[in-house]
């Protein structure tokens, strides 16, 4: 890496005049004439370069300057930086399509977005930032297929839950490979929240509770090279689940429970820090404790993808036992239609998509497991998931009876969150496993949670939960290929991720066909 004297280019008044309102509003320029120079002694470039949030026409670039990341303010005094970006048809920037300066902003812990427009549909671009004399690392991104194509084949992958100590992000070298993929979806635990080592430690070494903590913590995560290298290669879409801000928490409920003054000023910090640190456009920039990150992208008429919030706006999980009412299997209290995982507003944008759309193939995109799992063993039901959608069966049903009702065309559920692989077609009713599969839910395992762990491998082989057809407990990732007439999903796993590098392999491939909710294992 260079290490250079003269990149303290601290921004000029004359500079931000000048660029000023091409970035940001609400810059303040207070502050920033004469002041005394700093000598920069390392490269801003340590987090690497992400893209995400593609269009047709446009995607947004991100970096951040951070010489040593896990220090207080990335290693970089308060002050703006200037920072210049080139968009080239060619990685060796001889073909420049775009290029421009943009600000570094010392409230947006030195982050930096450049939201791109115009570039015209599935194209593919080279795209690099410069500070002073440094440049960082070059990234490769595309914009998605126009809104009227049906493009013959397009791969994406999907990934989430990635702990620190747990292991290297080693599936991610596979991912970042892999020249095909067009997009990589994050379904969340993009950090973890606790104050574990094992594998490696995590910095700061407690429990992260303020803006400075989530940042540290978020630049830590962004220095594992496998990572890096995958935001690098590919755009991503990216949301959250529970643990970049609490483990399981709901809204502002959180165990053990803070004050809500403590609740709300903690989740402005953990949401602040991750628009920071994620490829998100500036009008997400969130306001206070509130980020809206549920939205929608499109492929063209290939695929329509929902990508949903399901913690900032949920019921809070029940409490205390829970008895069956009847042979469901389900206690009262899941089954109360006012119980939400995705609240209102969330459940009225997704519904209309799903009753609208002309996509082929439509894919919600969320965080925990939305199929039910019966966790009896004895032929009776019983299901014991509090978190995930095993305890908000009154809007799950909601969802489900809409997708039927409204004959949504091939409704794929895309999960993380359990740490595993598993295939799971989606009963259409809660009370029984009977019926035609009303959707498909593919679910993926950790890139790293949970760790090296003996392996477990099942397929279809467990009477309580027979719309189970596919379980493996070793981390990696999914990639998914569609084609007009096919959805084909691998499960990719590595051998081991308590090293940075293990082969990758596909675990099981399952297809499902156009117009045939549920999937069927490859070559049947
Ligand atoms: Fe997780
Ligand atoms: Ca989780």
């Amino acid at each position: 890496m260079s290490i250079t004297g003269d990149w303290d280019r601290r921004i000029s008044r004359r500079t931000l005049l000048k660029t000023g309102g091409s970035f940001a509003a609400g810059v303040t320029l207070a502050g920033l004439a004469g002041g005394r120079a700093f000598a920069q002694s390392s490269y801003p470039f340590t987090l690497g370069v992400a893209s995400g949030d593609p269009s047709q026409n446009g995607v947004v670039l991100w970096t951040r300057l951070a010489p040593d990341p896990l220090a207080v303010g990335g290693g970089l005094p308060a002050e703006p930086y200037e920072v210049r970006y080139e968009v080239a048809k060619d990685e060796g920037f001889r073909k420049i399509v775009r290029h421009g300066t943009t600000v570094a902003l010392p409230e947006e812990a030195h982050s930096v977005r450049v939201e791109l427009d115009n570039l015209g549909p599935r194209h593919e671009f080279f795209y690099r930032f410069k500070a002073g004399n440094d440049i960082s690392p070059t990234g490769h991104t595309r914009t998605t297929p126009p809104g009227n194509a049906m493009v013959e084949s397009v791969t994406f992958a999907f990934v989430s839950c990635q702990n620190f100590p747990d292991g290297y992000f080693t599936p991610y070298a596979d991912v970042a490979d892999a020249a095909d993929i067009e997009a990589v979806i994050h379904l969340g635990d993009y950090i973890y929240e606790g104050p574990a080592s094992a594998v490696r430690a995590h910095a700061p070494r407690r429990e992260i509770m303020t803006l400075d903590d989530y940042r540290i913590r978020h630049g830590q995560y962004k220095t594992d090279p496998n990572l890096q290298a995958a935001h690098a290669a590919h755009p991503w879409l990216v949301t959250w689940d529970d643990h970049e801000f609490d483990n399981n928490y709901a809204d502002l409920e959180m165990d053990p429970n803070m004050t809500p003054e403590q609740a709300r000023a903690r989740r402005a910090a953990a949401y602040r820090a991750y628009w920071e640190h994620m490829p998100l456009s500036r009008a997400r920039k969130p306001v206070g404790p509130d980020l809206q990150l549920y939205r929608r992208f499109t492929w063209g008429k290939q695929a329509t993808f929902n990508v949903l919030d399901g913690r900032q706006y949920r019921s809070d999980q029940i409490a205390g036992a829970c008895t069956p009412v009847d042979s469901s299997g389900y206690c009262a209290d899941v089954l109360r239609p006012d119980r939400t995982m995705l609240g209102a507003e969330q459940r009225a944008w997704l519904f209309e998509d799903l009753a609208t759309t002309k996509a082929r193939w439509n894919v919600i995109a969320q965080q925990t497991a939305f199929a039910p799992r019966n966790t009896a063993t004895d032929g009776t039901r019983a299901f014991a998931g509090r978190d995930n959608w095993d305890g908000y069966v009154g809007e799950r049903q909601q969802i489900v009876d809409w997708l039927v009702a409204q004959g949504t065309p091939n409704p794929v559920v895309l999960t993380g969150d359990s740490h595993q692989h598993w295939l799971r077609n989606v009963p259409p009713h809660y009370s029984s496993f009977e019926g035609a599969p009303a959707a498909t839910e593919f679910m993926g395992a950790s890139v790293s949670t949970g760790g090296d762990r003996g392996t477990v491998t099942r397929f279809a082989d467990d009477p309580n939960n027979p719309h189970i057809l596919f379980q493996n407990n070793n981390c990696g990732y999914v990639r998914c290929t569609l084609t007009p007439e096919h959805w084909t999903t691998e499960y990719r796993t590595v051998t081991q991720v308590s090293v940075p590098e293990s082969p990758a392999s596909t675990k099981a491939t399952f297809v499902v066909e156009n117009g045939r909710p549920g999937a069927v294992p490859a070559g049947i």
